[in-house]
């Protein structure tokens, strides 16, 4: 087997400016510890996210040439539509500005007190919109799900013992929807398979749940089906695809993701009722319905993107970077999410630094560490994000401490991908210098994009 090369070449770059671990102690310190205050300018090598970073084709750009902005009936929206139907299967769709606007409309039509959405795992901007109603999100992840460093096919599959527990125990009348979210973004980018959501599936219809596609790396998740499950070798990634979709009621998506878009979304759905109460929140809320908050231009650049993706080139180098460096850390014994995910390498903060307690956050002190080191820019997936407090004000601490490299699309090269694995080691080697962090400024929600840190002792 030949080295697996970028399926690429480089038509324009930009610079990454050098500053020295000093100077990064510094900016970290000025940032509180939270890396989402620290300037882009100032960090080497970004992996804060893989949302909206993806590099655009050249044909994107020629699209974005094209882009017409009509207010309403633009053709760049119906390419747009017609590409989303093509891939889902879905006659309605209804465009937005990004993920999140359309969780907004989905769960203010649907949400309220004393209503439970229950999912596989639902990703933070879809827990918040869903909590902000009122209502209670509920992950039913597998239990191979939640043990990191034990490597099982499917690890972003849901618990469908406990699903059919759940609905016996709420009523089926008090669960509004359920949501897949492939891959498994807060899981660790872990794919879902089809029996997994064919089961669920069957689980909605027959309690008249209906079920919601968070879609957001459909075409990653698509092609570790491929991969992994039977029966799926032979087929393209494009019938995987709308095999997954015809499953399911509908599906939210941030184009940021799978779709190489810089900016983006959109919901799809089945149900004529149900999408035209969405269309009249959409009017308020993002813009008409042939644009939702994107200019032509943009619709043009998602509806490239959406098929590229299913290139399976493409996405047989993405999966295979991934575990690339996801190897190369194993191989120097630092403790990762096995096996790799679609989008991201997961650090377990948990197992390299037990001397940190999670109330500590250990996985924001290493995300620190990573930065100083080498100018590398992680989140923390942990009790940062994701930790409650309890009546008496104490941490009731998220399930695992992973620190999130997301790795933006056809962006960077194998040598950054190097160097990365160089700094993690080092920062490993030094580990039980760590030290463990209490917040001193604190949002009610969404907490770890604005909180300040300091280090404890
Ligand atoms: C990014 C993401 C969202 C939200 O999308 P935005 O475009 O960031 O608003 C929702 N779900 C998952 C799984 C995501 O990764």
């Amino acid at each position: 087997m030949k080295t697996i090369i970028e399926p690429f070449r480089i038509k324009s770059v930009e610079p990454i400016y050098f500053n020295t671990k000093e100077e990064r102690q510094i900016i970290l310190e000025k940032a509180f510890f939270n890396l989402f205050h620290i300037d882009a300018k100032d960090v080497l090598i970004d992996l804060l996210t893989d949302s909206g970073t993806s590099a655009m084709s050249s044909n994107q750009w020629a699209g974005i040439m094209q882009g017409d902005e009509s207010y309403a009936g633009s053709p760049s929206f119906f390419r747009f539509e017609k590409t989303v139907q093509e891939i889902t299967g879905m006659p309605l769709v209804i465009p937005t500005h990004q993920g999140r606007a359309a969780e907004k409309i989905l769960f203010s039509i649907l949400g309220g007190k004393g209503k439970y959405f229950v999912s596989n795992t639902l990703f933070d901007t879809t827990r918040a919109n869903i909590e902000f109603t009122g209502a209670q999100g509920i992950d039913l992840l597998c239990a191979e799900g939640k043990l990191p460093t034990v490597p099982a096919p499917f690890k972003g599959n849901m618990d469908t013992e406990a699903f059919k527990k759940f609905i016996a125990e709420k009523g089926a009348s008090n669960i509004p929807l359920c949501i897949i979210t492939v891959t498994n973004n807060s899981g660790g980018g872990q794919p879902v398979s089809m029996q997994n959501i064919k089961t669920v599936s069957a689980l909605c219809k027959e309690n008249n749940i209906p079920l919601f596609i968070d879609a957001c790396r459909f075409a990653e998740n698509c092609w570790f089906i491929k991969q992994r499950e039977k029966g799926y070798a032979g087929k393209t990634v494009k019938e995987i695809a709308h095999e997954l979709f015809s499953y399911a009621d509908g599906c939210t998506m941030s184009a940021k993701k799978d779709a190489f878009a810089n900016i983006g979304g959109f919901l799809a759905m089945q149900d004529e009722a149900l999408a035209l109460q969405c269309r009249n929140l959409l009017i308020i809320t993002e813009g008409f319905t042939t644009y939702g908050g994107l200019a032509g231009r943009d619709l043009e650049a998602i509806a490239i993107g959406l098929q590229e993706v299913l290139d399976e080139n493409y996405l047989q180098y993405r999966i295979k970077s991934i575990e690339y460096l996801t190897k190369k850390l194993i191989d120097a014994g630092v403790p990762v999410m096995q096996p790799a995910g679609g989008h991201a390498v997961y650090l377990d903060a948990k197992e390299m630094l037990p001397h940190i307690p999670s109330e500590q956050y250990p996985a924001q002190s290493l995300a620190g560490a990573l930065y100083v080191e080498g100018g590398i820019r992680s989140v923390e997936i942990g009790s940062l994000m994701f930790g409650k407090y309890n009546q008496n004000k104490n941490l009731i601490p998220a399930q695992m401490e992973l620190v999130r490299l997301a790795i933006p699309r056809r962006v960077y090269t194998q040598s950054h991908i190097d160097y990365v694995a160089e700094v993690i080691i080092e920062v490993y080697k030094n580990r039980k210098q760590l030290k463990g962090l209490q917040i001193i400024e604190e949002a009610p929600v969404l907490r770890h994009f604005t909180a300040k840190l300091k280090p404890i002792g």
